[in-house]
C-alpha cells in the first residue's frame, strides 16, 4: 500500500533532526540561537529555481549539495563561520526517492561544516530550494564588499570558468570530451564553498566577493562599493586543463564572465602577499594574483603584453558564438 506524504511527513522524515547548538532547532514556530559574546551574525538567503539555476531532471543529491553550497560560499565571502539554517523548499510532489536524495545532499555538505538545520518552510508548487545560512564572525573582521583600497592587490581563488564550461557542454553550445567534461562537472553541480579560505583571510584581505555571477561583473560591485577602480590582467587568469585547451574567446568569456563559480575575488595590500599565499595553503586551495585596485574608477583589462583590452570583454551573449 502506498501511503501518501503529507507536509508535515516530509518535514518529520527528512529535514528533522536533533538541535545541537541551536537552543530550539525545527518544530517551534521560531528557531532560537544563541548569540556568542564578541560575534556579529552573518544571515544569506540564495535560491534555486527549475529552469532558471538548474536544469530539470537535474540529480536531486546535487541539488541538496548546491542549495546550501551557494549560501556557505556567501558566509565564505564575508569570513562568516557557518553555524546553522533554514530551508524554504517548494515541491511539485512529495517524492520519496528524490526527498531521500536532496536531504542526503544537503546534510552531507552540512555535516561537512559542523552546521544544522533550524527550521525552514514546505509548501507545494513549482521546485523552488531556498536556504538562509546563518555564521558569525568576530566584531570589524567581516570582508565586506566596499573595503578595497587604491594599491591593493587582486586576488582569485581556484581556477573560474569551469562551471560554465560544463554548461556550455549541457547546453549544446560546444562539446567536451568525456575526460574534460569529467574534470568541470563536479565546478558546475557541487561547487565546494571556500569557507576555510574565508576564515583564513580575515585580518590580511580588505574586500572580498563570491564570484556566483561572473568575475568582472562581481568585481564592479566591489568596485562600485568601494570608490575604486581596477586593472585586470586577462592573461593572468589561472585554467584548468579543460579551460586551457579551448579556443582564447570561449575560453576568456567562461573565466571573465561565466557564473556559478563559488570562488573567493579579494583584494589585500601588498605586504600581505606572504600571509596570502599561506592562507592558501591552510585552505588547500590555489591563489593567483590577476591585477590591482587602482584610485581611478573604472574597470580596466589588459593582456599579458599589456595591450589593452576592451573592458565589456566578454558579455555573456558572447557564449553563443564559437
Ligand atoms: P509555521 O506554520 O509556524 O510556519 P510550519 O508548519 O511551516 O510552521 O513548520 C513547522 C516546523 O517545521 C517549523 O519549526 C519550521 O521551521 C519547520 N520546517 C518547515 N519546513 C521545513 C524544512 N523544509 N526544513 C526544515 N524545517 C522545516
Ligand atoms: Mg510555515
Amino acid at each position: 500500500m502506498v501511503t501518501k506524504l503529507g507536509e508535515f511527513d516530509v518535514i518529520a522524515r527528512y529535514f528533522r533532526r536533533p538541535a545541537r547548538r541551536a537552543l530550539l532547532g525545527v518544530g517551534d514556530d521560531c528557531a532560537l540561537l544563541g548569540p556568542e559574546a564578541g560575534q556579529q551574525w552573518a544571515v544569506c538567503t540564495d535560491m534555486l529555481v527549475e529552469g532558471r539555476h538548474f536544469l530539470a531532471g537535474t540529480d536531486p543529491r546535487h541539488l541538496g549539495h548546491k542549495a546550501l553550497a551557494v549560501n556557505l560560499s556567501d558566509l565564505a565571502a564575508m569570513g562568516a563561520r557557518p553555524h546553522s539554517f533554514l530551508l524554504a523548499l517548494a515541491l511539485a510532489q512529495p517524492d520519496p526517492a528524490w526527498l531521500e536524495a536532496f536531504s542526503g545532499g544537503l546534510f552531507a555538505l552540512a555535516d561537512e561544516h559542523d552546521i544544522e538545520l533550524v527550521g525552514g518552510d514546505t509548501t507545494r508548487g513549482p521546485l523552488n530550494l531556498c536556504v538562509t545560512a546563518v555564521g558569525l564572525v568576530p566584531e570589524g573582521l567581516a570582508l565586506r564588499r566596499d573595503a578595497a583600497r587604491a594599491g591593493d592587490e587582486l586576488w582569485v581563488s581556484g581556477t573560474p570558468g569551469q562551471a560554465r564550461l560544463a554548461l556550455g557542454h549541457l547546453l549544446d553550445e560546444w562539446q567536451l570530451p568525456q575526460p574534460l567534461l569529467r574534470q568541470v562537472l563536479p565546478r558546475l553541480e557541487q561547487p565546494q564553498p571556500r569557507v576555510t579560505l574565508g576564515l583564513a583571510l580575515r585580518g590580511i584581505a580588505h574586500a572580498a566577493i563570491d564570484i556566483s555571477d561572473g568575475l568582472l561583473g562581481d568585481l564592479r560591485h566591489v568596485l562600485d562599493a568601494s570608490a575604486v577602480g581596477a586593472v585586470v590582467d586577462v592573461d593572468a587568469l589561472p585554467a584548468c586543463e579543460a579551460l586551457s585547451r579551448q579556443p582564447t574567446q570561449r575560453r576568456r568569456a567562461c573565466q571573465l564572465a561565466g557564473g556559478d563559480d563559488y570562488e573567493l575575488l579579494f583584494t589585500a595590500a601588498p605586504a600581505r602577499r606572504e600571509q596570502v599565499l599561506r592562507a592558501g595553503e591552510q585552505a588547500g586551495v590555489a591563489l593567483t594574483r590577476i591585477g590591482s585596485i587602482e584610485a581611478e574608477p573604472g574597470l580596466r583589462l589588459r593582456d599579458g603584453a599589456g595591450r589593452s583590452m576592451p573592458a565589456d570583454y566578454p558579455s555573456f551573449d558572447h557564449f553563443l558564438q564559437p
